[in-house]
């Protein structure tokens, strides 16, 4: 199988206020075309354009091409569910919406804190252990947001689970919250193959400031940014899939083009991408250097510095949506930016000066609504 994967999540529409509104002739092009060049794979989940992306699949693929002849794989909403009954009915909906009799890989959707005791709770490891062996998936795996010890946690306690979808890319690397590297590390030491989403951060890396492009067009003037984000991801092992959601043609065009044979990058390309990562990075909201001198005496036992991080990515590249989950996740067991009380007990310990409760409060503006 070729690495890039079709992402059905931001396909192109009639009404750019309307989600459900796919633009089926448009899709029906851009899978010609990926199909055309070889690849194969096409990834959908329930929620994806409030559930229309699994019936544009249906339209575009399953009802134009043989079987056998593409990858399909799908996501049992694991937020979604409430009592057990749920994931038996949820499967069945999918399968007609889809029009298929089996998914190859089918996925829980975005395990994390909470939707891991979720999904503990009401069975939904076997759940997808019994469909596999009912022989309506072929692969079983989850997607995850959350931190690198819950990965661990959960791939050991599943072994079942044949294969793991992270987000994973150049600039969440290192990022303390996104922890994309750390997440990398775990499921290689389990050994387990990787699924990469968002290796381009939700189209982001496509449009990096220009200082940045300029790096990249010196190197390559013919490859894209997004392509350096992509191969970046593409270059590590245990990396089988790299999902790229396409909205349109030229991205379609594009992407299959470098990814027709993904070149890992030379030692010169990762020096670039590394110089790259440092002038996004200039450019953050509060230059909160993740210390954590701050957390230890805050009566609300918020996660300061995690939250700026969250909060520095989003302003950066404007992705609230994406960004709930991670938030959600950390202010399970913790205070979020709104329970603040304004004591300024960690302000006294920053040495970066920075003005905590007030910027707790810009934090709050964006994710506590
Ligand atoms: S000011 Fe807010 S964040 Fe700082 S210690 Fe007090 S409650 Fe915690
Ligand atoms: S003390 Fe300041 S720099 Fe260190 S983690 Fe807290 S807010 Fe960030």
């Amino acid at each position: 199988m070729k690495k890039l994967g079709f992402g059905l999540m931001r396909l192109p529409q009639t009404d750019e206020k309307n989600p459900k509104s796919v633009n089926q002739e448009l899709l029906n092009k851009m899978v010609d075309y990926y199909l055309e060049q070889g690849f194969t794979y096409f990834d959908t989940a329930y929620r994806y354009h409030l559930g229309m992306s699994e019936v544009a699949i249906r339209k575009a693929l399953v009802e134009r091409y043989p079987r056998e002849s593409f990858i399909l794989a799908d996501k049992m909403p694991t937020f979604l569910i409430t009592k057990t009954e749920d994931y038996q009915r949820i499967f069945n909906e999918q399968l007609e919406k889809c029009g298929v009799t089996y998914f190859d890989y089918y996925l829980l959707h975005t395990l994390g804190t909470k939707t891991y005791a979720n999904t503990l709770q009401h069975g939904g490891f076997d759940f997808v252990k019994k469909l596999k062996e009912e022989g309506k998936v072929k692969h079983i795996g989850f997607s995850f947001h959350d931190k690198a010890e819950l990965l661990d946690e959960i791939l050991a306690k599943h072994p079942e689970m044949e294969f793991v979808q992270l987000q994973i890319n150049y600039i969440d690397w290192d990022n303390e919250t996104i922890a994309s590297r750390k997440c990398y590390e775990v499921a290689v030491k389990h050994n387990k193959p990787i699924i990469v989403m968002e290796p381009v951060k939700g189209g982001s890396l496509a449009n990096v400031p220009e200082e940045a492009e300029k790096l990249f067009k010196n190197y390559h003037p013919e490859m894209s940014a997004a392509s350096w984000a992509v191969r970046f991801t593409a270059s590590l092992d245990n990396v089988f899939l790299i999902l790229s959601g396409m909205s349109d043609l030229e991205q379609v065009v594009d992407n299959t083009s470098y990814m027709q044979k993904a070149n890992p990058l030379n030692d010169e390309e990762r020096e670039i991408i590394k110089k790259a990562t440092e002038i996004i990075n200039c450019s953050i909201a509060i230059p909160c250097t993740a210390c954590e001198y701050c957390v230890e005496d805050c009566p609300k036992r918020i996660p300061i510095p995690k939250l700026f991080s969250l909060y520095n990515n989003q302003k950066q590249f404007r992705l609230v949506n994406s960004h709930m989950s991670y938030y959600d996740n950390l202010t399970e067991h913790h205070g979020k930016a709104a329970d603040c009380i304004g004591c300024k007990q960690c302000e006294q310990h920053c040495p970066q000066h920075i003005a905590i409760v007030e910027q707790l409060k810009e934090v709050s503006k964006v994710f506590d609504v």
